[in-house]
């Protein structure tokens, strides 16, 4: 139980990558509560510009959303503005009368755009570019067409002025300088980006300033002076003016508390204010005088900020260099360190105008200080591994230009520039992932994907621009396994085909027979095998529920027969046993019958079961017959299906139970027996946090508490035990049916085959489950009603009927025939 309260004010990526960070160190440590102005959970600014241009929607810019927060019980009050730190008292405030007590406190305001203090600055239609709220203004004066001025050639102004184009208003940009991005490019490089952004209908005014904004109600225009000698003025006309003429670290807060502040907040190696009480981080910190605009530093300070408050080994944060690239699609430009020579240095420079291509390296002393790369960039973070660790590159000299490729072995890189690339060196520079880590993850964790590699090590996921190498090293690890999109690991050795190839061929082909199927995929052998036809009727029976006729030949004898066999070639059997509540008269049928068929051992299974075992093939179908005549139906307990539903008995007996768990759990398992699932699929229903029925090593696992009921998903307490993951919390038992047919039928339509649901949602990440699930809502009923309608026919199909033992001196005897291969 936490005892300490820890207050965050600034709900953005430092702020927030401070937390993740903490709750790896020290979960327990603190009762958090976050203040944010903006009315939404924690998102990625970054990607605010693809946003903009319309190729990336908001919600995938999330990067917590809200049941995150209550995960890990973390208090969020997103639209308030936090105006008042008592450090007396240690209490925060905000506009609207909040208040919260802290024991530490952490301060990530972040920054905010500077507005030029010209006339006219305050009119309808002058935006800045900080937010998703900003660019939803921005969006919205696009949708009537018109001009857009852009003032500020940097990098945000670009890659604002690139989005407003793609969304076809004409663009204009003002920038003070000769070339834009004056600060990351050099003239040559800057002209090469300014050309390509006219080609694609980008106007610019350089080496003008704003004189004022025009217009009287709104925006009309500009008036520009030129910073030449002799400064004409001139007036162009516009409908929306961005204002991307830089950032200013947002202090007043801070400083209102009688913080020392500078440029920045100034905070010292642990993050700590001159308040050893207060931290602070991101944006808004200044530290040994510098202060940063981009992520790749303050995740490093959040490191720190996270390792200091959970009182760990010291860290210090000793500052930061940092590279910049351009998110614009098409356009790749790549910058770091001094590009500016001076006396002494050496360049070396590459300009190849038919390619497009143009590389500046700046060297002093042997060592590389800057390179600006435009056109290919993909040795932009070697570059900048090199310069960063001092490296002497006398060996690399002649080639380094070329790239990495090029350079003989050196012990930085060489041959093969992946393969050959060191563990240590950093591809992933926002979130500071080495290759070794990915390499490592993508070993040890099975993975295939790049968006799988995203949620183990968050390379690539902050602004993308290191994709291409990721999925380089992804290559060169799975050598013949990968393909750039899903895992292209084939079945089994009759087919090329992967996994998850199959269901699309099933369904964009129509294919409902396992011949027709096997012909469509050019399979290899005439009749499959032990592996392929049990994945391949899984497959054609989740696409077609009610028209796909199950091929018992493609079962193993144990679902052919609804019994498991043993190690002595007998078989066990169990009936299903609806949430685990049984009936004296159930038990006297159960007694008979065992008693009958002088079953050797009567057990009470793991799963709250009865099962009777060392019974013999010849016994079944009579046994069966008989189980069924008595109301019982199969527990499928050997079969990829749903097992069991475990309960505990809840509020009608237990002094801690919160809600009915035994009747939901008796629901759930009346609506989902008898649903085929990639692997077994077990649930269980909990009456209070204390958890008796072990709801969180389940597949799908229900803790009823006071207020409604935590679902938890992924869980398995096999050889491997894994904890659920929390997904939400819902407020009715008609709400757990429904997220729970939505979840089985996600996992049904999306994992593999043999796949269980841990390691499916440890390759998929839990992000991609609760955006399904439980971020859209319209897809989660969608599901949901795909699962029912699955059920209809499943719980009414000839397995069931077997399962009834109707057919089962049949199947017994047709598995006494067929044993063989799939014994
Ligand atoms: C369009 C755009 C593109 C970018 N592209 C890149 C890129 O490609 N690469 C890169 O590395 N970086 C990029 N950046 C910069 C990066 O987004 C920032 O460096 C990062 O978001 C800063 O994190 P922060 O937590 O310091 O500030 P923020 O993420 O801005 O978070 C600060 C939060 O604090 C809130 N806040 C402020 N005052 C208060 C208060 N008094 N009470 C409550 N809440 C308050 C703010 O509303 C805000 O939500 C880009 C930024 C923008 C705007």
């Amino acid at each position: 139980m936490a005892t300490k309260k820890l207050v965050v004010i600034g709900n953005g990526m430092a702020g927030i990558r401070t937390i993740e960070e903490l709750l790896k160190k020290a979960p327990d440590e603190y009762e958090i509560t976050v203040f944010g102005a903006e009315p939404h959970p924690n998102y990625n600014r970054i990607m605010l510009s693809p946003v903009l241009s319309g190729e990336m929607k908001f919600q995938d810019t999330v990067l917590n959303d809200w049941s995150w927060y209550e995960a890990h019980n973390i208090t969020l009050h997103v639209g308030k503005i936090v105006n008042k730190i008592n450090r007396k008292d240690c209490l925060v405030e905000t506009e609207d009368g909040v208040v919260a007590p802290y024991d530490r406190l952490l301060i990530a305001t972040g920054s905010n755009p500077i507005m030029l203090p010209v006339p006219g600055i305050n009119l309808p239609g002058v935006v800045g570019y900080r937010s998703i709220a900003d660019v939803e203004e921005m969006l919205s004066r696009a949708e009537k067409g018109g001009r857009a001025v852009v003032i500020g050639g940097g990098l945000l102004g670009l890659e604002a002025a690139n989005g407003l184009l793609m969304r076809g208003m004409e663009v204009a940009v003002v920038h003070l300088c000769d070339w834009p991005m004056e600060r990351q490019l050099d003239k040559a490089g800057g002209g090469l980006l300014q050309s390509a952004l006219e080609k694609r209908g980008m106007k610019f005014y350089l080496a003008r300033q704003t004189e004022a904004i025009l217009g009287d109600e709104c925006v009309t225009g500009l008036r520009l002076k030129s910073v030449a000698s002799g400064g004409d003025v001139e007036e162009i006309s516009a409908d929306l003016i961005v204002m991307s003429a830089g950032i200013r670290p947002n202090i007043a807060l801070a400083k209102s508390a009688g913080i020392h502040c500078e440029r920045g907040i100034v905070v010292s190696d642990t993050m700590q204010t001159e308040d050893p009480k207060i931290y602070s981080v991101g944006e808004c910190v200044q530290h040994r005088g510098q202060t940063y605009g981009l992520v790749a530093p303050l995740f490093e300070q959040a490191k720190v900020a996270a390792n200091h408050l959970a009182g760990g080994e010291l860290m210090s944060y000793e500052g930061s260099s940092v590279s910049t690239k351009l998110k614009v699609t098409g356009i790749d430009l790549f910058s770091a360190g001094d590009f500016n020579p001076v006396e002494g240095d050496e360049e070396l420079l590459l300009q190849d105008a038919a390619r497009g291509v143009y590389k500046k390296l700046v060297l002093r002393d042997n060592k590389l200080r800057g390179a600006v790369l435009y056109g290919e960039t993909v040795d932009g973070s070697w570059y900048f591994q090199l310069m960063r660790d001092g490296a002497d590159i006398s060996d690399l000299r002649e080639h380094i230009l070329f790239g990495q490729a090029h350079v003989g072995d050196s012990g930085h890189g060489g041959g093969s520039s992946v393969a050959n690339m060191p563990d240590s060196a950093e591809v992933c520079g926002c979130n500071g992932v080495c290759k070794g880590a990915i390499v490592s993850a993508i070993v040890d964790k099975k993975l295939f994907t790049l968006e799988e590699v995203r949620a183990h090590t968050k390379a690539s996921a902050s602004c993308g621009s290191c994709t291409g190498l990721v999925e380089s090293i992804l290559a060169n690890t799975l050598g013949g396994d990968y393909s750039a999109k899903p895992t292209k690991k084939p079945l089994c050795s009759c087919t090329d085909a992967a996994h998850a190839e199959i269901p699309k061929v099933i369904r964009e082909q129509g294919i409902k027979r396992m011949p027709e199927l096997m012909q469509a995929l050019h399979w290899k052998t005439e009749d499959g095998c032990h592996i392929c036809r049990p994945a391949l009727n899984y497959y054609l029976m989740t696409a077609w529920p009610g028209e796909y006729q199950d091929d018992s030949r493609s079962r193993f004898i144990n679902e052919r027969v609804h019994a498991n066999i043993q190690k002595d070639g007998t078989y066990s059997v169990i009936p299903r046993i609806w949430g685990g509540v049984t009936t004296p008269a159930e038990l006297r049928a159960i007694a008979e019958i065992a008693e009958r068929y002088e079953v050797p051992t009567v057990h009470i299974t793991g799963g709250q079961r009865i099962g009777l075992y060392g019974i013999t093939k010849q016994h079944l179908p009579n046994m069966w017959a008989e189980l069924v005549e008595a109301g019982f139906v199969s527990g499928h307990a050997y079969g990829k299906a749903l097992r069991t539903v475990k309960t505990c008995v809840g509020l009608d007996w237990c002094r801690f139970g919160t809600q009915d768990s035994t009747g939901l759990g008796i629901k759930v398992e009346k609506m989902t027996w008898g649903s085929w699932t990639p692997h077994k699929f077990k649930i269980a229903v909990s009456g209070c946090p204390r958890n008796c029925a072990e709801a969180t090593i389940k597949d799908f696992g229900i803790v009823c508490v006071d207020s409604g009921y935590e679902i938890h998903v992924g869980g398995n307490g096999g050889i491997k035990v894994r904890v659920t993951d929390f997904l939400c919390k819902v407020e009715t038992e008609a709400l757990v049916l429904e997220y729970c047919g939505a979840f089985m039928q996600l996992y049904r339509e999306q994992a593999q085959y043999m796949d269980r649901t841990a390691p499916w949602i440890e390759r998929v990440g839990l992000a991609y489950v609760k955006q399904h699930i439980v971020d859209d809502a319209a897809g989660r009923a969608a599901l949901y009603e795909r699962f029912l309608e699955s059920q209809r026919f499943s719980q009414d199909d000839p397995w069931s009927e077997r399962a009834m033992g109707k057919e089962a001196h049949e199947y017994v005897a047709l598995a006494t025939i067929e044993q063989g291969a799939m014994q």
